[in-house]
């Protein structure tokens, strides 16, 4: 972690860029974004390790600042010879933290591999790598879209913080009483590590509103009313975005969450625009 960090204890995902103009457009997003001393980046992985030598390269350039970078890494699809690999190739280049994930199965794709949830993942890194590596793990406020039900999911994460991660970082969300009811429940059942929120920026309706219904994120209907009365307008929806997504991070922090981690979408704009607007 870099030294003065910001007070807030802010982070920022990336996603790995396939052209070189992505690639050159995210050195400077990255450069801007470090301005602000974020605890760490953090960077995707494709369903399946589908962008296993993207998701490094994109680490190896992003740390080059010196601020912490974590690789997310999903074990579904995968063999525990592959993982041990790539947690080797990892502790040689430095890395010591990481996002632990199950993932999801691509279509069409064949068999599901060794370790089948998260939980499993967390255990094999232990196991293979002792202290190493801090983990995270993703966590769901409003319930992973699979899970029988809130409770059931909240068992399931108990578990996988258990089987010994250092934090976890939430699925985006609008609500932030769901924040807060996941948290007093994990609480309840033993879970001390920090959980940080997954906060989206909102810049584009179309897109959030097609990623929130796949991934259990739920958008309140009055913010649907709103952004629907917007149509093409984005100057109108990035204005609104900012101000519901501040006041959304505010209240976090006002009632205690111990950071906020931005899906930046590779872009420094929206998310700086939030950043800029909280107070500790
Ligand atoms: P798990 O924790 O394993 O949970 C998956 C489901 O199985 C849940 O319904 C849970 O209740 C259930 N379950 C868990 N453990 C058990 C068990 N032992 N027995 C029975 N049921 C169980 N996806 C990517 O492809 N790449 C990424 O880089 C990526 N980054 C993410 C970062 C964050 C912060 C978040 C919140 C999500 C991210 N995802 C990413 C999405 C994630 O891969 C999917 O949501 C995936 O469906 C679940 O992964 P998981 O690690 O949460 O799974």
């Amino acid at each position: 972690m870099s030294s003065q960090q910001h007070p807030l204890g802010i982070s920022f995902e990336f996603f790995p860029p396939n052209t070189d103009a992505g690639r050159d457009k995210l050195m400077l997003v990255r450069d801007e974004l470090a301005t602000r001393n974020p605890r760490f980046f953090s960077v995707t992985y494709g369903a399946g390790g589908s962008t296993q030598a993207r998701t490094r390269d994109t680490v190896r350039t992003v740390s080059q600042n010196g601020i912490t970078t974590a690789p997310h890494l999903s074990c579904i699809g995968s063999e525990k010879a592959q993982l041990r690999d790539l947690l080797s190739q990892y502790r040689e280049e430095g890395i010591n933290s990481l996002v632990a994930l199950r993932g999801d199965m691509p279509s069409g794709m064949g068999s599901i591999g060794e370790l089948r949830y998260a939980n499993e993942l967390v255990e094999f890194i232990r196991d293979e790598t002792g202290d190493h590596f801090n983990i995270a793990v993703a966590a769901y406020p409003e319930s992973h879209p699979q899970a029988a039900n809130l409770d059931k999911d909240i068992e399931n994460f108990a578990r996988k913080m258990k089987a010994g991660a250092d934090m976890a970082i939430t699925q985006y969300f609008f609500t932030a009483d769901a924040y807060f009811n996941f948290v007093d429940k994990v609480r309840a059942l033993g879970v001390e590590q920090p959980i940080i929120p997954g906060i989206m920026p909102i810049t584009n309706y179309t897109k959030l509103a097609r990623f929130s219904d796949s991934c259990g994120a739920e958008i309140p209907r009055w913010m649907r009313k709103q952004l629907e009365s917007y149509g093409d307008d984005s100057e109108a929806i990035a204005k609104f975005g900012t101000e519901a997504v501040s006041r959304l991070c505010q209240r976090l922090l006002d009632g205690g969450a111990p950071g906020l981690h931005f899906y930046t979408l590779n872009q420094a704009a929206p998310v700086l625009k939030v950043v800029d607007n909280l107070v500790g």
